[in-house]
């Protein structure tokens, strides 16, 4: 398996944002170190299940203490896995990606690097990604 926020992770879907034919955009949160991998799907063609098929792919990683702070700012959604739910939290959080982009998504997948990123609660509850 792909090293992606530790060595061994144990991912679970906190938030789905995205989940089309064409994209795929979750937030999962990792039992193992506690972390958070943020994954961003994009394919050409159709989904191959196969996750080194994919056309395009992004990964970023929050630490544990981010990853609490996130957690429960999320609790203000009243539906985090489903990817249509029009609250502010998914708004906010679909709008656009974290950066920075990852290099190449042509890395092999099990060697793709993972960047890291962080994200601000605005004074009126608007939730938003930022660089580390
Ligand atoms: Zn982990
Ligand atoms: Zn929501």
């Amino acid at each position: 398996m792909a090293v992606r926020c530790c060595a061994e992770p144990a991912p679970a879907r906190l938030l789905i944002l995205a989940d089309s034919a064409a994209t795929r955009y979750s937030v999962s949160t990792c039992a193992a170190c506690g972390g958070a991998v943020i994954e961003y799907y994009s394919y050409d063609d159709w989904d191959t299940g196969d996750p080194a098929g994919y056309e395009k792919y992004w990964w970023w990683r929050m630490d544990a203490g981010d990853t609490a702070a996130f957690r429960e700012a999320v609790t203000a959604c009243p539906a985090p896995l489903d990817a249509d739910c029009p609250c502010p939290v998914h708004r906010a959080l679909k709008q656009r990606t974290p950066r920075p982009l990852p290099p190449s998504s042509e890395s092999p997948y099990d060697k793709a690097e993972v960047p890291r990123t962080r994200f601000t609660v605005d004074e009126d509850g608007a939730i938003r990604w930022t660089s580390p």
